[in-house]
């Protein structure tokens, strides 16, 4: 019987590249979109020996041509923080629309099955807490993270377009805080920015006096949320989250006490239009999908630290030697 046939964008990237191999696992021929803007071949480099794996360097937000039969699209395709928002505010805008209208499209086409990475950013900063999915949201779309928050809204919007109108069988999620190996190191969000410096010795950059709350999922429980929801029949927003919910100044003393580090913390100035608040109302995804997470923070950051541990050994030999 032949394979099953995936797209993933985005998919040499954080989520992408954990998502291209749980579809390998699920015996799935898995086709990787990336430009690499912000992937990184390394994070699929030991698929790249796997027959059944296939990378594609494309933007996708240009046409987008993948030979053969596709049974689902996964759109992870974007700048997904608030330091790439600001270095590629047009990029994050494109690959929004129109890298979703591409991707709708392809998936239109082929007949296949759509998945929307959605964000509780389309939530801005929340007047509902914590939040359910229909709750509308309160975001500044001319704020720094606008490029992002409507960008995805319109994502949403788009993809219910062509499942009203072309019946495309779409799915849409929520991602909310998500971490583990992989993550951009120099990104500079919240958890790469603490391990990092932890590591290195360097002051916590807490930003604002870090009252703000944060619910943070270990990616092994978002990728099995994923699978369940592209599996299921719901083609409403699903929120896919870790509802435990701390303060930031909290979540910077965790990583304090795990690494060990001699570190500080130094709080800096709160960056604009930073949601003051953030928890997933779970209740929906437990409902249909049997779903909700299983790895606590304690054991997700153990392994998220061994993660960042090798990266910053490699640089380092990799300097001692140059
Ligand atoms: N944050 C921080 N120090 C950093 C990076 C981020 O205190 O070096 C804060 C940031 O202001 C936000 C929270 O941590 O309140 C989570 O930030 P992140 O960029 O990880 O994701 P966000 O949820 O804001 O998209």
């Amino acid at each position: 019987m032949s394979r099953k046939r995936v797209l993933i964008t985005g998919g040499a990237g954080f989520l992408g590249s954990h998502l291209c191999e749980r579809f390998l696992a699920e015996e799935y021929e898995v086709f990787c979109m990336d430009n690499l803007i912000t992937g990184d071949l390394q994070n699929v480099d030991h698929l790249m020996g796997d027959q059944h794996f296939h990378f594609l360097n494309q933007d996708v937000t240009e046409y987008i041509h993948v030979p053969g039969k596709l049974d689902a699209v996964l759109h992870f395709a974007s700048p997904a923080s608030p330091i790439d928002y600001l270095l590629l505010p047009i990029q994050t805008l494109k690959v929004g629309s129109l890298g979703t209208h591409k991707a709708l499209g392809l998936a239109h086409a082929k007949g296949a099955r759509f998945l929307l990475a959605s964000t509780s950013e389309c939530y801005g900063d929340p007047l509902v807490h914590p939040q359910t999915e229909d709750y509308w949201g309160n975001v500044n779309p001319v704020g720094p993270r606008g490029v992002y928050d409507e960008a995805k809204r319109f994502a949403e919007a788009m993809t219910m377009g062509y499942h009203r109108f072309h019946g495309v069988q779409s799915r849409i999620i929520r991602i909310f805080n998500t971490y583990g190996p992989r993550m951009r190191m120099n990104d500079g969000r919240a958890l790469p920015a603490f391990m990092s410096q932890a590591l290195r010795g360097e002051p916590i950059t807490v930003f604002g006096d870090g009252s703000q709350t944060r619910s943070f999922c270990y990616v092994d429980d978002l990728v099995e949320g994923i699978w369940r929801l592209l599996n299921s029949d719901e083609t409403l927003p699903t929120n896919i989250g870790n509802p435990s919910e701390m303060t930031i100044l909290q979540f910077a003393e965790k990583v304090v006490e795990l690494t060990g580090t001699k570190s500080t913390i130094s709080f800096k100035e709160l960056p604009e239009d930073d949601p003051k608040v953030r928890q997933p109302d779970i209740t929906k995804a437990k409902r249909i999908l049997g779903w909700e997470p299983k790895v606590g923070l304690d054991e997700g950051l153990e392994r998220t630290f061994a993660y960042f541990r090798n990266k910053i050994e490699e640089e380092q030999k990799a300097s001692a030697g140059a």
